[in-house]
């Protein structure tokens, strides 16, 4: 019986690797089998990676300039109801010098993360994408600042903002619903998903895996809108509470689900950036290591000024929040030399 279960599973797993996608049910049905038939995935799922980026790891640095938060996701830690989170803003000084030492150790892209603070407006952001991009203009700069007007994200894709990276945090409207307060919109989350590719943005995807009320379904779900939306880049990574969220009693995420499906996107998307997330390793002291196995290609280290890298809590336990960026780099080169792979000084674009 198990035998048979494990045949129909690879079996679905090469169709998969040959036709770039599965039914609903398909999907549902390796994620309900995925103990029986995860190595062969991730065999699969490798040796795509390699196929199209080589043993090449990419890394992005990550700015963590604001963790002020004009919304009130359940399970986010600086959510704007969690009074216990120290608030700080970056100046832009300080975002300036992150990029600068960024360069300095090799990063070719910036990811400027932050809540939704309403201080950033368009024209400070402006000025801020001009000067990084006027002292680097051989990097790429990713924008991670949460959900804004089209004519907000054109000034700022016309500033020098080159990718833009906005979770949808689960691809099923009722789901969404259960994870943020009632003036957030599921709809309005993917439409501007759908305005930034229609900008020219690379544009980056992504889901929390093991949130809470997330099923099997759910997640079958994730697949066909991720094969639909067919965006550049898609970060997933495990839910984990934070202790100041209405969430902190919840489960968190398994590192076999998330890596099961890095697997499954890999497949499904072969050209897509992937990264092993921070989450991932912090809820696995492997995990990174593991997300390159099953089809991961990008790293996302931080840049953050050590001084301000414990504020942006998003989730309990959260890594490298010690470290210097220097330190942080050394040690991600040796881990992910362990994998066979390799970090490499480059924009890291996606490959056609
Ligand atoms: N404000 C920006 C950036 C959000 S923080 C935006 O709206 O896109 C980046 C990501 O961290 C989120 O998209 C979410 O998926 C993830 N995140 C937040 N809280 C988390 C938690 N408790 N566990 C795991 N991931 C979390």
């Amino acid at each position: 019986m198990q035998k048979q279960l494990t045949a129909t599973c690879n079996n679905l797993i090469d169709k998969l690797r040959k036709e770039e996608k599965l039914t609903y049910e398909e999907y549902l049905f390796l994620i309900k089998n995925k103990d029986l038939c995860k190595e062969y995935l991730y065999k699969n799922s490798r040796q795509v990676c390699d196929s199209i980026y080589g043993k090449k790891i990419y890394i992005r640095g990550l700015i963590e300039f604001t963790n002020y938060c004009k919304n009130d996701c359940l399970y986010c830690g600086i959510r704007r109801s969690n009074k216990n989170a120290d608030r700080y803003r970056l100046t832009k000084e300080q975002i300036i010098d992150c990029a600068d030492q960024g360069y300095e150790l090799g990063f070719r892209t910036f990811v400027l993360q932050g809540g939704e603070d309403l201080f950033f407006t368009d024209e400070i952001l402006e000025e801020i994408l001009k000067e990084i991009k006027s002292r680097h203009p051989d990097c790429a700069i990713t924008l991670s600042i949460g959900e804004r007007s089209f004519e907000s994200y054109k000034k700022l894709k016309q500033a020098g903002a080159d990718r833009y990276l906005l979770r949808h945090e689960t691809a099923t409207k009722s789901h969404y619903e259960k994870l943020h307060p009632e003036e957030m919109s599921f709809d309005n989350r993917v439409n501007c998903l759908h305005e930034l590719k229609e900008l020219g943005y690379q544009v980056g995807a992504g889901f929390m895996v093991g949130s809470p009320y997330q099923t099997e379904e759910n997640l079958a779900a994730e697949l066909l809108f991720l094969k639909e939306l067919q965006p550049h880049m898609v970060g997933i990574g495990p839910f984990v509470p934070h202790k100041d969220t209405p969430f902190k009693d919840k489960l968190q995420g398994t590192v076999d689900m998330t890596l099961f499906m890095l697997g499954l996107i890999r497949l499904t998307l072969p050209h897509v950036l992937l990264p092993a997330t921070t989450a991932l390793g912090t809820i696995d002291p492997l995990g990174r290591e593991k997300g390159i196995n099953a089809g991961a290609n990008v790293l996302m280290p931080n840049l953050s000024p050590t001084n301000v890298r414990k504020k942006y809590m998003l989730y309990d336990n959260k890594i490298c929040t010690g470290d210097e960026a220097a330190q942080c780099i050394e040690c991600l080169k040796q881990r992910v030399s362990k994998t066979g792979c390799e970090i490499v000084v480059d924009r890291g674009d996606y490959k056609n």
